[in-house]
């Protein structure tokens, strides 16, 4: 097999051909680096180096582990489905439903918890510690425990200072959460990567055996990795050091969420001395117009990538920007001009994206959009994983997977509504402390139950232990969760309603979700993996389809382009957020994030502010903003005004 790289330059092609031993690609917004990073790949299965089991691919959303996939299939056909395309998260969870055992937990039904359940207990850890009227905020702890995985801090290991009230009083939080969590054979998110560090830090045998097995290791944007990750991948390659890993110090927007810069700025050289660093120079997305306005936003940065020429789109027309009264007017005059790019230069409605800091700004633009009957595409708003119908049907793939797991069945003995109410669950579950499958084990010699309930509860164990759960364990997954809709009664409920139409729609969203794990690389796991990512998944994780204008925050479209895009409310308090405005490395953060904002645009960009705007979390009030610092950065001469 040859690989084509005429389709790189010279920098690029550098990297690409560089197969062996530590890499670092340190480049701006644009440049190629995930081109790069693909074609790499390609050309180490294309010169026979490794075979695709042997490579690992880390992503940072499943989107792009999806998205990385299916470029490199272009490139190399089949042989992709066999390369582990994945996320941190997900990579470690496949590594504890393996090697779990070692900690302590029932590996082949480990649980991740995530969303409301995982604050669920963490609120019950809170208060078995008694710390609940403490002068520690709910948030504060949960924020605490979260950073201390993400630095792969143990709960013995966290309290360092002696007697400071504070560390103790959250160690002993973060030990009751660790327990109440391992009673469930579960796992939080946070822990994922953690607990994967621990397993291959503390067995050296396990640690040759995946260090053999992953022989070539990549990193897509690496400056958004956390500390316990960056240990998770220095693990794995140390013994034949083959890592590239490719990222943007100032594209790092993810240190709200333990993101470390340190990683790219200064662990990678440390570890690897000596490794060769490729810079490229060379921007193929943006016009050039927009690549320095972009750049001239951070130009301050100390760690700012070295410029980029732009080289595939010339001088282009200048960034648009436009001061409105207030949130309505801006909205009203992106969606004028939306609907003018669409009829005087047949611009795709695809093509144009939308974006904000902040989720409660899209709908005032999705209001202006629905009133002209534009079509768009909300990206990440919906909390779509907390529906009534994706939780239903998560919860009988739960159940289905592990019998034993309560709070799944809780949900779904009466769902669709079988007669099994309250009062009857209460009845079944007689002495014990919940309801659960032991309830309905036994019926037949249980003379206390009246003969209703005693023939209805049969007939759902009939239908669970019979038909669902053997299923489970037979038909590929998408095959199985029509199964379950279908004998569940589920779908013939859902017909019934007088909403029904909005809840078919959310099934028919989740179903590619459930597709996605037909592929031949969760053979023999699908369920686990579906059910461990879907825990973990937020909305900007759910494939997009490509329909109307794009609306997202700019954290949801971390490495993507588009030719048309607007960044909207670009003000004090907004952008750079309120919060960010008293500390100096958060509001740095806030003009990184207006760097990625900008650098998604390929050919048209334009920036808008309001003077005023109702607070979204505030009172409704309407208050004055002046216009972004950051806009001030960008020289006049690039710019033009537009209203
Ligand atoms: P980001 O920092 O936003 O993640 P990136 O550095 O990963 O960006 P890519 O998304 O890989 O950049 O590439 C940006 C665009 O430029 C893509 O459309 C890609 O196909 C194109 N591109 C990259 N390199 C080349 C090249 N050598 N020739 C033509 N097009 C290229
Ligand atoms: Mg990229």
């Amino acid at each position: 097999m040859t690989l084509d790289l005429a389709a790189l330059n010279a920098a690029q092609r550098r990297a690409v051909e560089q197969t062996d031993g530590p890499l670092l690609v340190l480049a701006g917004a644009g440049s190629g680096k995930t081109r790069t990073l693909t074609y790499r790949i390609a050309n180490i299965l294309a010169r026979g180096r490794a075979s695709p089991h042997s490579i690992l691919a880390v992503t940072f959303t499943r989107k792009a582990a999806w998205e990385m996939r299916r470029r490199l299939a272009e490139l190399v056909g089949n042989a992709a489905e066999d390369v582990t395309s994945t996320t941190f998260h997900a990579f470690a969870f496949k590594l504890l439903s393996a090697e779990g055992a070692s900690l302590g937990f029932n590996p082949a039904k480990l649980k991740v918890v995530g969303g409301g359940e995982a604050r669920q207990l963490l609120r019950r850890a809170v208060k078995d510690a008694g710390l609940e009227h403490a002068p520690l905020t709910f948030d504060e702890i949960a924020r605490v425990i979260d950073r201390a995985k993400d630095n792969l801090y143990a709960p013995e290991s966290f309290a360092q200072v002696k007697d400071d009230f504070f560390e103790e009083a959250i160690a002993k939080v973060y030990a009751r959460y660790q327990h109440l969590l391992k009673e469930r054979n579960a796992v939080d998110y946070g822990d994922l990567v953690r607990l994967a560090v621990q397993i291959l830090q503390r067995n050296a045998n396990l640690l040759t055996f995946y260090q053999n097995l992953f022989r070539y290791v990549s990193i897509d944007e690496f400056q958004d990795t956390s500390f316990a990750q960056y240990q998770l991948v220095r693990c794995l390659v140390w013994g034949h050091k083959n890592l590239c890993c490719v990222g943007s110090p100032v594209q790092t927007i993810y240190s709200w969420r333990g993101a470390d810069i340190n990683n790219i700025l200064g662990r990678f050289h440390a570890d690897f001395p000596g490794a060769p660093v490729v810079g490229l120079t060379d921007n193929y997305r943006s016009t050039a117009t927009i690549l320095d306005a972009a750049q001239a936003v951070v130009s301050n940065l100390p760690y700012r990538d070295q410029d980029l020429r732009a080289v595939a789109a010339g001088a282009g027309e200048p960034v648009r920007y436009a001061a409105l009264s207030d949130e309505r007017n801006e909205a009203q005059f992106i969606v004028a001009e939306i609907a003018r790019l669409h009829a005087e230069h047949d611009v795709r409605y695809e093509d144009i994206a939308v974006l904000y800091r902040t989720r409660p700004q899209g709908r005032v633009i999705e209001q202006a959009l629905m009133k002209r009957d534009l079509p768009y595409t909300l990206v990440g708003d919906a909390k779509f994983f907390e529906r009534r119908e994706v939780r239903d049907l998560v919860a009988y793939l739960r159940v289905c997977y592990d019998i034993t797991d309560a709070q799944a069945l809780q949900r779904v003995v009466n769902t669709p509504p079988r007669g099994l109410g309250q009062s009857a669950l209460e009845k079944l579950q007689g002495t014990d402390d919940e309801f659960s499958f032991g309830a309905l084990s036994g019926l037949d010699q249980r003379a206390d139950l009246p003969p209703k309930i005693k023939q209805t509860a049969q007939a759902f164990a009939d239908l669970l232990f019979n038909v669902l759960e053997p299923a489970a364990r037979t038909l590929p997954l998408l095959a199985f969760f029509d199964f379950v809709l279908e004998r569940a009664g589920y779908t013939a409920w859902l017909e019934q309603g007088n909403d029904a139409k909005q809840r078919a729609a959310n099934v028919r969203i989740l179903r590619p979700v459930v597709e996605r794990y037909d592929g031949p690389q969760y053979a023999h796991n699908a369920l686990a993996m579906f059910l461990a990512d879907i825990a973990t998944m937020d909305d900007d994780d759910l494939p997009r389809e490509a329909n109307g204008v794009t609306l997202a925050t700019v954290h949801a479209v971390k490495g993507l382009e588009f030719p048309v895009v607007f960044v909207a409310g670009l003000e004090e308090e907004i952008f750079p957020h309120v919060r960010s405005l008293k500390m100096p490395a958060a509001l740095e953060e806030e003009q990184r994030l207006v760097y990625v904002a900008m650098t998604r645009a390929q050919r048209d960009l334009y920036l808008t502010w309001a003077r005023a705007r109702a607070t979204p979390h505030g009172d409704g009030e309407a208050r004055e903003h002046a216009p972004s610092r950051f806009l001030a950065r960008i020289p006049r001469a690039l710019m033009q005004r537009c209203s």
